[in-house]
């Protein structure tokens, strides 16, 4: 069986418009790593989601309801979406039968395409019946996960009003958000229509990114327990400024902004495709900090595009590079723990294609001592991604949060279209280190 490695790459890539709005998701099928260049994309339109009012009236056309809550499963060939028999093209093209694979162990050469769509989760899971009906008690153990995907695909395009995308503004002052966990933060921040698991799903997949940034840096974040004192000092820096006391402008009303604070992507992906308001959920629990996202990586952008800088409002600037970090980091200059903070959103730091190039970009975050998150996308992800960081920076640095499960991974799981077995959430788990302070002390002893 192939590993979940080749999932990595296949988070769905959500392109913008020139509107800086999200057009566009596509899933990317490609090898098993990151800077692959045989990337398949195909394109799925979800243009209506994040559209103005006035760009409503003029898309009424692709908005209107044509699904109903009571019909959103279909086989996908027979799909009344495009997009979604598109879909079902690829797998048949690119996907395997997992019995001739268990037949033929893995050589690809050798194994039928999977044609025969199972007709409880509508995907093309098999070659044929007959192999089907041979792996269906393995089958039975995601189906209904498959299931649940269909519906979820079909319900994003069903034309019904997404209420549950009218994110909240800024919140008030005296109004505390809890960020224990996905329930409590959609209820302290006012999310309105978050009262289905199916709008969870919809909503985490795109907030995971923002809100597991935040949820490590707030003051009520979820990992108390698994915060090292390393971590604690970390956190305290960056603290003095995400919570300055409060004060006012000459005005008497508008609030003083502290120091920027530069949040540093590395290997991004799917996170540097969100809608740029997406990010305002992470700066309204910072109400009086600026952030300069930065996201940086071969994937950063698509294919062809300069590295640009960009700003929704005072408080959010947005910088897309494709260079490598270790090159990145030559430009920036200088760091300063208080104000920067590295996160890595399931970067794969292990895998064989990539690990030398991680190295030196991980040895040049680590030499600034600023704090680092990462996330993975299951448990085995996880203790990849920290074997390797132990065996190739084993005196470099200092733990700042124990690898534990995240609180605000996504919901919604991504499908490998590759491997149909293959289904992981978006930012599993998390950990956090930072380059190693060297007190420097004397011993006498030491000097004969
Ligand atoms: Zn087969
Ligand atoms: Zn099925």
């Amino acid at each position: 069986m192939t590993t979940l490695r080749t999932l990595r790459p296949t988070v769905g890539r959500i392109l913008l418009t020139s509107k800086g709005r999200i057009a566009t998701t596509s899933i990317a099928i490609s090898p098993a790593f990151r800077l692959s260049t045989r990337t398949f994309t195909r394109q799925l339109s979800i243009k209506s989601l994040f559209a103005s009012n006035s760009d409503n009236d003029a898309k009424l056309s692709s908005t209107q309801r044509i699904l109903t809550p009571d019909n959103l499963f279909h086989p996908i060939s027979e799909s009344p979406v495009p997009e979604i028999r598109d879909r079902g093209t690829i797998i048949r093209k690119y996907g395997m039968c997992p019995v001739c694979n268990e037949e033929h162990h893995g050589h690809r050469e050798q194994m039928r395409s999977p044609a025969y769509e199972c007709p409880d989760c509508g995907h093309p899971t098999h070659c044929s019946e007959e192999h089907y009906q041979k792996g269906k008690d393995e089958h039975s153990k995601i189906c209904h996960i498959l299931r649940e995907h269909n519906e979820d695909e079909h319900d994003l395009r069903s034309g019904r009003p997404m209420k549950e995308f009218e994110f909240p503004s800024a919140q008030g002052f005296d109004e505390a958000v809890n960020m224990a966990n996905w329930d409590v933060f959609f209820y302290t921040r006012s999310f309105p229509s978050m009262d289905s698991d199916r709008s969870m799903r919809h909503v985490s997949k795109l907030l995971t990114y923002p809100i597991t940034i935040a949820s490590a840096l707030h003051e009520s974040s979820p990992h108390r327990k698994q915060v090292t004192a390393e971590g604690l000092r970390s956190l305290a820096a960056i603290r003095s400024i995400l919570y300055p006391k409060v004060q006012l402008a000459r005005d008497g009303v508008t609030l003083l902004r502290t120091e920027t604070v530069n949040l540093y992507l590395l290997g991004a992906r799917a996170e540097s495709t969100l809608p740029p308001h997406i990010w305002s959920q992470l700066a309204y629990l910072f109400p009086q900090t600026p952030f300069h996202i930065h996201f940086v990586g071969p994937d950063a952008l698509p294919p062809n595009r300069e590295p640009y800088t960009t700003s929704l409002n005072d408080q959010l600037t947005f910088t897309y590079d494709n260079a490598m970090y270790h090159d990145y980091h030559e430009k920036v200059g200088s760091f300063d723990p208080y104000k920067d903070v590295y996160f890595l959103f399931a970067p794969g730091l292990g895998h064989p294609s990539s690990r030398e190039s991680w190295k030196a970009s991980i040895a040049k975050a680590l030499d600034t001592k600023c704090a680092m998150f990462i996330t993975g996308f299951d448990k085995h992800d996880v203790e990849t991604d920290v074997k390797t960081v132990e065996e190739d920076h084993a005196e470099d640095f200092d733990w700042i949060l124990r690898p534990t499960e995240n609180h605000f991974k996504s919901l919604k799981r991504d499908i490998n279209l590759q491997d149909l077995t293959q289904a992981i959430f978006a930012n599993w788990g998390i950990w956090g280190i930072r380059g190693k302070r060297y007190e420097v002390t004397h011993n006498p002893e030491e000097d004969d």
